[in-house]
């Protein structure tokens, strides 16, 4: 039916746990391969097998791309018209249907229609996807996951599988707290995402280094850039499009239409970049997305991981960027300051930040520090920006101290509110009209830091900030002393710093032409064009029958399919990711566009 000759990691055990009527709950990365997990328990146990997803807008596409692998999959959701909705209700209750897709607000807590109806079926399992949403620690929270407890309670002899790509032991205590899925056997998969290729890189003017990075390495792709804020998502959109680089705008602000709109272009159509805030992302199992950018510092690993994880899903070479700087370390931590919550709400936000900020500071191997975040023993990857351009560590006490005298000055001699601009101005001993006005001049600290360059003293400030050796304040940012200032003034403690590569760190995939075009991985030079071929005949495809081109076969298939070239179907039948159902839909015209030469 899937057209794959094994099961993947421990796919098998999951589905024997399943098959086996035992609850679950796996934790794996995007792209693992979760949802065979569920996918064939359903098709193997009588009944229908039901699946509780918060993603209203993807259903649609889910089911299309399991009904063209020849599964007999439905949803039901607000979305839909009467008529089709009686449709799938009565496939429903005469177990004519593998699948169905609900969303959790539908079960309204026990007393909705949709529940009702799922009374009177006949039901094979029920898969909580993104199970995360029902932990209050994890960044998704959903209060209608809450009421999923209640399955348990009314279906207890009805096996319950849920999944989530977030890995934090917090967060998975909760969910098998808040689920009851205590006695469910847990299946842990590493998070490695070995394909994916981590770097951060300081920002100094991060369109333009956004532009650098799309051209010379991502050409053509499709990809995410992440911003914060609304504004500078639109800016963003339109500076790409400017650049002659494809993109669309996505966040919460936009009409629901045009939403609806972008995020189906984005994945339906080739080589599109979605430029979005947070809102945009989850569930977007596109397999082909080749980059994830960050504009701005996301609010924790946890979030960071998820984003970046969107990129590669089908196992290719794929980027995970982003530009930081020291803004982004004020704005959020200004941000924290002024949430709502109470003390114990902005402290957690505050380690969140904090694990965030050493993960962009560190000199050590970024892939080893995330698994560490989420409880994994790594070794050094190889393949992120500190591996393959090692940062150098510098003695920054010297400069440390300059810096925190003056705000010392500022803020304690003299009581004034300034930002990290002022303080640089002075250490570079700089006449502005503020410094006149202030009669900076007349400081001690005038102009003792001309050794460093203005964007060296916004990487000490930065360090200081991520460190808590420093911290902000209120509406104007204000620098002010923390607690450990004291030591570094007193000369109790040293600040070794990271001292940016003179280079960043490009790809590592082989090829080393002098072209600027990314490595084509796995293709040989002669099977480029087939794959083109190939590309065109699935984009015909896709079109005339409204369907995602992934839909009909992944890149990686392609790939497979213009390197082996088979000649016969049952060759064909052989290639990853062609099963019986797309063996007979599309075989003969895939032998067709081969032999079209
Ligand atoms: P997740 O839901 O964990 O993010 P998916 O279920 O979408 O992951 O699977 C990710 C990709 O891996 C998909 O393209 C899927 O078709 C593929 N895949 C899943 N299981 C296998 C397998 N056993 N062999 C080959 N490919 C697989
Ligand atoms: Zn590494």
């Amino acid at each position: 039916m899937f057209g794959y000759d094994s099961f993947r990691g421990s796919q098998r055990e999951i589905v024997d746990q399943v098959v086996g009527g035992g609850d679950a709950l796996v934790l794996m990365p995007t792209g693992g391969g979760k949802s065979l997990c569920y996918q064939i328990p359903a098709l193997v146990r009588p009944g229908v097998g039901v699946v509780i997803s918060p993603l209203i807008a993807l259903m649609q596409d889910q089911v299309d791309a399991l009904q063209a692998l020849g599964v007999r999959a439905g949803f039901l959701n607000s979305s839909q018209d009467y008529e089709t909705r009686r449709e799938v209700e009565k496939a429903f209750l005469a177990d004519e249907l593998d699948l169905l897709y609900l969303a959790p607000e539908a079960l309204g807590g026990g007393t909705s229609a949709t529940w009702r109806l799922l009374e009177r079926g006949n039901i094979a399992l029920f898969a909580i996807d993104e199970a995360h949403c029902v932990a209050q620690w994890g960044h998704d929270f959903r209060p209608d996951y809450l009421a999923l407890s209640m399955l348990h309670e009314r279906w207890p002899d009805v096996p319950r599988i849920a999944l989530t790509a977030t890995a934090t032991s917090r967060t998975h205590d909760e969910i098998a707290q808040r689920l009851n899925l205590r006695q469910a056997r847990h299946f842990v998969a590493s998070f490695d995402r070995p394909n994916i290729q981590y770097r951060i890189v300081p920002k100094n003017s991060p369109t333009k280094q956004l532009l650098d990075l799309l051209r010379t390495e991502h050409n053509g792709d499709a990809g995410i850039v992440y911003c914060l804020s609304r504004a500078s998502v639109e800016k963003t959109a339109e500076t790409l499009s400017a650049a002659g680089i494809p993109a669309l705008p996505y966040h919460a602000g936009l009409d629901q239409r045009v939403r609806a709109t972008n995020q189906s272009r984005f994945l339906r159509e080739d080589g599109l970049v979605m430029v979005a805030t947070i809102a945009f992302g989850m569930g977007i199992d596109k397999p082909d997305v080749r980059f994830v950018a960050h504009l701005d510092l996301p609010k924790s690993i946890e979030g960071y991981y998820q984003e970046t994880g969107r990129a590669g899903r089908d196992g290719l070479p794929s980027t995970a960027w982003m530009a930081y700087g020291m803004n982004d370390v004020v704005q959020q931590r200004r941000m924290i300051d002024g949430s709502e919550g109470d003390l114990a709400h902005r402290r957690m936000l505050s380690t969140h930040l904090d694990a965030m900020l050493a993960l962009c500071e560190t000199v050590d191997c970024r892939r080893t520090r995330l698994l560490n975040y989420f409880g994994e023993q790594a070794e050094p990857c190889g393949n992120c920006d500190t591996c393959l351009n090692p940062p150098q560590t510098w003695d920054g006490t010297v400069p440390a101290q300059k810096l925190l005298s003056t705000v010392y000055r500022l803020q304690s001699e003299r009581n004034q509110k300034f930002g990290a601009g002022q303080s640089i101005d002075i250490l570079l001993g700089r006449k502005t009209e503020k410094v006149a006005k202030f009669r900076h001049d007349q400081l001690s600290v005038f102009g003792i830091g001309t050794e460093l360059s203005e964007s060296q003293w916004r990487g000490v400030v930065r360090q200081l900030l991520a460190n808590n050796l420093l911290a902000v304040e209120g509406e104007y940012s204000t620098l002010t002393l923390t607690e450990g200032s004291a030591g570094v003034l007193r000369r109790e403690r040293e600040v070794m710093m990271r001292r940016e590569p003179e280079k960043a760190a490009r790809s590592s995939g082989g090829s080393s032409g002098g072209s600027s075009k990314k490595p084509v991985v796995e293709l040989p030079p002669e099977a480029a064009p087939v794959f083109e071929r190939l590309r065109a005949w699935r984009a015909g495809v896709a079109k005339e029958q409204g369907l995602p081109a992934y839909v009909i076969f992944h890149d990686k298939t392609l790939r497979q399919i213009a390197t082996q070239r088979p000649a016969t179907l049952s060759a064909l039948g052989t290639v990853d990711g062609v099963g019986q159902a797309k063996l007979e839909r599309y075989g003969e015209q895939v032998l067709e566009a081969l032999a079209s030469e």
